[in-house]
């Protein structure tokens, strides 16, 4: 039995369901690159960026995906020698300190559980022994694509305060910008990444930097600038100057019109509904786990993201539950990723969905489990409860 006729359910955490709008706004011949339209498209996007990422900073825009950013933000920043903290909630800040070790930055990794928000606590007390500043970086994700963990951008800086520390504070929001809040400069965040992938709504291929200040100054001294990444370049009077080279015309018209999306639905309505999304995708975890195989990889219920949710599958095939789901159904589940590959799989619940969309992936996972005999309570139910109360609480 095949059911998978109809649109595709595109569930993963990145890159996400992009809206018919945005597709339809790229489908146009290629502009003049040196004045006229796209030139005022671009001063646009960047600007928008700024009211996104909540700065009054600097944003650039990089042909690239997510890990571009991440090479940006450092090598704009640092120099071969220096060394960054990086604080460990799951797979991707590690890999971004990967990334930072093969140009030549010392990396020193705060060790974390995956199940586990940073501790704010261990971070303070690993500054306050850095009594010499030779910590010159921090590095973070505000919600970790593989645990599902959210961190707390705010509290991290808070800890750095209290210790002292002078290192720049770098935020990896790629997972979570625009789908929770990120408060670039009252948070003290001094550089922060993006792409558009994932809760912007758009298609991979644009990576986001975001910096203040303190980053400027560092970056006059970074040894590791390189033109296509350099911030300085960038800044300069020509249009092609911002992406160091032929601009990617259609991406940056798709990425207009995705931020304008989200600047008329409003941030705050966008918060809310990735709340009440996440909520009905929890509620259902909970209640299948009753079955006693199905879990949450996020203990605390606080520490859980808005935009993904990561489901262990206690001692059973993960992927027999993704592949019936895709082929036959055409949901695309996510999969585990680095130590939770072979135990878990992920539902994503950011940017381009809504309440059908997620109780129609939430339904045929559930479905799948049955079909499958692995033991499940009602987590449907559960989930339309959590939608119900969602309904209530707006109509009030
Ligand atoms: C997806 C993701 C990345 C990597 O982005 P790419 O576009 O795949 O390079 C980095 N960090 C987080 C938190 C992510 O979710």
């Amino acid at each position: 039995m095949n059911l998978s006729g109809g649109p595709q359910f595109l569930c993963t955490p990145g890159p996400t369901t992009v809206p018919d709008e945005v597709l339809r706004a790229m489908h146009r011949p290629a502009l003049d690159i040196y004045a006229g339209e796209l030139v005022e498209t671009t001063n646009q996007c960047l600007e928008r960026l700024k009211a996104i990422f909540k700065t009054q900073g600097r944003t650039y825009i990089y042909i690239s995906n997510g890990h571009g950013a991440w090479e940006a933000a450092l090598s704009n920043t640092l120099s071969r020698g220096d060394k960054v903290l990086v604080l460990e909630s799951g797979r991707f800040a590690l890999l971004w300190a990967e990334m930072a070790e093969q140009i030549g930055i010392e990396i020193e990794v705060l060790k974390g559980d995956w199940r586990r928000a940073v501790d704010v606590m261990a971070v303070e007390k690993r500054l306050r022994e850095d009594h010499r500043g030779t910590i010159k970086a921090v590095l973070v994700v505000q919600v970790d694509t593989a645990s599902a963990v959210v961190n707390d951008i705010p509290g991290i800086r808070k800890a750095m305060d209290r210790a002292g520390s002078r290192a720049l504070y770098m935020v990896d929001a790629i997972a979570s910008l625009a789908t929770m809040p990120f408060e670039m400069d009252e948070w003290g965040v001094d550089v922060a990444v993006a792409a558009t992938q994932k809760g912007l709504m758009m298609t991979p291929g644009l990576g986001l930097v975001a910096s203040g200040p303190r980053a400027w100054e560092a970056h006059k001294a970074a040894g590791l600038r390189t033109t296509y990444w350099d911030w300085t370049f960038r800044d300069g009077p020509l249009h092609y100057q911002k992406y160091c080279g032929t601009p990617p015309v259609h991406l940056i018209v798709g990425l207009a019109r995705a931020l304008d999306l989200i600047l008329e639905q409003t941030l705050e309505t966008i918060f809310g509904r990735h709340r009440a999304l996440a909520s009905a995708v929890h509620a259902a975890v909970e209640a299948w786990s009753i079955g006693g195989v199905i879990g949450f990889n996020v203990e605390h219920p606080a520490e859980r993201a808005p935009s993904v949710t990561t489901i262990l599958m206690n001692g059973r095939d993960p992927e027999a539950i993704r592949k019936l789901c895709h082929e036959q159904c055409n949901v695309i589940l996510g999969h585990g990723v680095g130590e939770l590959a072979r135990t878990s799989f992920r539902i994503a619940h950011m940017g381009h969905t809504n309440a059908p969309m997620i109780l129609a992936t939430l339904a045929t996972t559930e479905a799948a489990f049955r079909a499958l005999d692995v033991p499940c309570g009602k987590g449907i139910d559960a989930a339309t409860a959590a939608i119900a109360r969602a309904l209530r609480s707006t109509s009030a």
